[in-house]
């Protein structure tokens, strides 16, 4: 059994499930099919309602779904067509009977789900998997009373339940540890990012959320929707009512809070307004509204402040982790900063002062338990275990394909340096969150403000480059266990690592010249210190961008073993540390020998045209780097050449036709 923070370490104690019951064709029901359709490829599902028109739109919904798939070339017309198959749909729930798991979504209320339970449980096998998408009730309610209550929980899904990627998985005393262990494992490995919660009333993030709509709606006496929802925009990117329209949400707040105050105290009660409207009057996204200077400060104050309550009680009781709070908010409520972070950086003075204005104009909202600064200490963007003496790190940002940023970077390095001289502790792993990526490169984010600036692009490339110049110098093994896409910087940290381990479908790319910038964290010097005979295969992808796929790779040693699946991987990559004690391979310090560059056609093999002059930086930064009698030299002339990419045409062209999700013309820049 895994208890890793990372679901995917450890084997799963049984397969992808054959058959999946669905309860509830409403609102959620058909999206949570779809995600479950599109994901398991030969998946049977089951969608069970009362109402036959129900079932009726909810399969057109699922075609409509996978039609939109299709033209968006997220799925292939294959694909679409075996979500459509093995989907039925039934108002019998002895269709239920062979599922190996069975999700209710029926209506939100605490009868009605004990009937459908008690159904279920007299239908399915004692083994099936049962789970609940109720919003807040807790799973003890809901299945203290079936004979096998160990197989169920609940797993909630957030809106849009098809693409929204978080899921709370509910540990409760009744629940079994492998029920709960699997379904992490399950919904990472279908690309949902699991968050384990304790079993209260509302889990952890709809604490926040529905707390913040409940706030917006009592300050409704005082400002308007559409005022309260322009000074929100200030740190998330969709106001309280504009998201309580979008998700029909008028009903359930006021349930919900009713739920809370009924458990936690009278503070909780709802605002009196959500029965009387349908649909709040907002700003459209990203237009907000001027609003006076003293009324915009109390709006703000008591909506960071209800955020800010929740979050302290959800670190204090441990109701998630602050990892998980800070990137639910992020991912599922379209938080621009976790919570966290906002703490952070507003500093303690200013976060006390909101909090105590909350106190006193709502008393009775919980209060920070321990220092402030106490909770910003956790890891944003890292999950860290222990496996067999080998520390393995998990870089998680789903929401950038797990791409390095300063602060990632910083907590990667600051989690070396706290384990290296530590005896207990052979070496390290490094992995990515998830099967689809490594790591997909390095944020453009910061690029932009260094073009035309040779000195500070180069300046950031070194600076950059502090962790990686650490793990040159290290004794202790660090391995690259490649889980996916590896592109870019991410690339440049996998080969910095004293040995790579892949899983088959994983693959290799240097795309910056796509972008008419260079690699300037080694990409076009350390491949060819450490593997010189595939000095062609690096020529090609330096100038081409072309991609490599870990088949190839291996077969050029580059990567060192495949695995067949991650946790194949892991188990390789602890073992690859294992054998490597007191025998990390240094990079090697001399010149090098590489063949000439050809001339070739400025093109991906796809056919978009390349820059020429950008071309010629990479070859000649190259060429320089492989004669440069020190790596220390040849980094060197890696991160001028960056630099020199920065200030041209070609790089101003890249970064611009990125930013506005178009492709480059180089044809014009050269
Ligand atoms: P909904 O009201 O839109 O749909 C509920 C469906 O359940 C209806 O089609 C209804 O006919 C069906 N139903 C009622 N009794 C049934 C029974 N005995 N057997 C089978 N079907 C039955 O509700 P919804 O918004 O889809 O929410 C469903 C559940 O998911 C609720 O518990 C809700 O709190 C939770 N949830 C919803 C969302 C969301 O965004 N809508 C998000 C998270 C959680």
């Amino acid at each position: 059994m895994n208890d890793c923070n990372n679901p995917l370490i450890g084997a799963p104690s049984k397969p992808l499930p054959d058959k999946i019951g669905v309860i509830g064709a409403g609102t959620i029901g058909p999206d949570i099919a779809y995600y479950l359709k599109s994901a398991i490829p030969g998946l049977s599902l089951v969608l069970i309602d009362i109402v036959d028109d129900q079932l009726d739109k909810a399969i057109r919904r699922i075609e409509a779904y996978a039609d939109k798939g299709v033209k968006r070339g997220k799925l292939t017309a294959q694909q679409a067509a075996g979500v459509m198959q093995n989907l039925t749909v039934s108002t019998d729930y002895s269709m239920l009977a062979d599922c190996d798991w069975v999700i209710e979504a029926a209506t939100e209320n605490l009868d009605l789900k004990h009937k459908i339970f008690a159904q279920v449980e007299s239908v399915v096998s004692k083994d099936a998997l049962i789970s609940s998408n109720t919003s807040a009730i807790p799973a003890a309610w809901l299945f203290s009373e079936l004979r096998h209550p160990e197989r169920c929980t609940v797993t909630h899904f957030f809106a849009p339940a098809f693409s929204n990627p978080v899921v709370e998985v509910v540990d409760w005393p009744g629940g079994s540890a492998a029920a709960l262990e699997y379904l992490r494992w399950f919904f990472c490995a279908t690309g949902k990012v699991p968050m384990v919660t304790t079993d209260v009333v509302c889990f952890m993030l709809d604490r926040i959320f529905d707390n913040w709509c409940n706030e917006a709606a009592y300050l409704i006496t005082d400002a308007s929707a559409r005022e309260i929802d322009s000074i929100a925009l200030d740190y998330v990117h969709a106001g309280p009512f504009d998201v309580l329209n979008f998700a029909n949400g008028n009903e359930i707040i006021p349930e919900v809070n009713t739920m809370q105050a009924n458990e936690e105290g009278d503070h909780y009660r709802p605002a009196p307004y959500f029965g009387s409207v349908k649909t709040w009057n907002t700003v459209p996204r990203g237009e907000p509204i001027a609003v006076p200077p003293e009324k915009a400060d109390r709006i703000r104050d008591r909506l960071l402040g209800i955020v800010f309550s929740q979050t302290v009680d959800i670190v204090d009781r441990s109701i998630g982790t602050s990892a998980d709070l800070e990137l639910g908010c992020r991912l599922a409520f379209a938080f621009r900063k976790g919570p966290l972070k906002l703490m952070r950086e507003l500093g303690e003075a200013e976060v006390t002062r909101i909090m105590q204005r909350l106190q006193n104009e709502r008393p009775g909202m919980p209060l920070p338990g321990q220092d402030i600064a106490r909770y910003y200490d956790f890891h944003q963007y890292l999950l860290v275990d222990d496996v067999d003496g080998v520390k393995v790190i998990t870089i998680r940002r789903p929401e950038a394909l797990n791409a390095l940023d300063d602060e990632l970077n910083d907590e990667i390095f600051s989690v070396i340096r706290r384990y290296e001289d530590d005896p207990q502790v052979k070496g390290f792993v490094l992995t990515g969150y998830g099967n689809r990526a490594f790591c997909a490169g390095a944020d453009i984010g910061r690029f932009p403000e260094y073009l035309g600036d040779a000195d500070a692009a180069a300046q950031y490339a070194r600076d950059s480059s502090r962790l990686l110049r650490h793990i040159d110098g290290m004794t202790k093994p660090v391995v690259a266990a490649v889980n996916g896409m590896a592109l870019g910087g991410g690339l440049e940290l996998a080969f910095r690592c004293h040995g790579i381990v892949a899983v088959h479908a994983a693959w290799l790319q240097l795309p910056e010249i796509t972008l008419g910038i260079v690699p300037g964290i080694g990409g076009m010097v350390i491949p060819y210190r450490r593997w010189p005979d595939a000095a062609l295969t690096f020529h090609d992808m330096l100038r081409s961008g072309r991609k490599l796929d870990a088949e190839t790779a291996s077969k050029l040693n580059i990567i060192d073993e495949l695995a067949d699946d991650y946790a194949d991987l892991i188990t390789r990559a602890v073992q690859k540390v294992d054998s490597m004690q007191g025998r990390t391979v240094k990079i090697a310090d001399e010149s090098v020998t590489i063949p000439s560059f050809k001339p070739m056609q400025p093109m991906t093999t796809d056919g978009q045209v390349l820059s020429s002059t950008v071309i010629s930086i990479t070859e000649n930064a190259v060429t320089e780097a492989a004669l440069s009698p020190s790596l220390e030299a040849a980094l060197e002339v890696g991160y001028l050449a960056f630099g020199k990419s920065a200030c041209t045409a070609a790089a101003r062209e890249g970064i611009e036709s990125f930013q506005q999700r178009r492709q480059p013309d180089f044809g014009k820049t050269g």
